[in-house]
């Protein structure tokens, strides 16, 4: 069972690398301009590229992540989502004949 600290981490509420507590902050404090205006992310107060995203709900997308993580999420996400396209032509395909 995770503890309560796991749990924080997971939910963005804590730093994995630096173990402090994140702060919200909008697009511009990640991208030096406020390229998603009311988009929020949650971000590491001593090392500012640990950051995740927050979705519009107001959970976070997981744990921050630091810029090698993003891209190993970046790639897995594509996968993901090359999976289920192909998954759905399959599935057209069978449904129109
Ligand atoms: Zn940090």
């Amino acid at each position: 069972m995770l503890n309560d600290y796991t749990m924080e981490m997971i939910e963005g509420k804590v730093c994995p690398y630096c173990r402090c507590e994140t702060k919200k902050v909008s697009s511009d404090r990640i991208y030096g301009k406020d390229y998603f205006p009311g988009k929020f992310f949650l971000q590491c107060p001593e090392i500012k590229e640990h950051y995740v995203g927050i979705r519009f709900d107001g959970k976070s997308l997981g744990s921050l992540a630091n810029k090698e993580l993003r891209e190993l999420r970046k790639v897995d996400f594509n996968t993901f989502a090359v999976r289920h396209y192909a998954q759905d032509i399959k599935h057209q395909k069978i449904t129109s004949l």
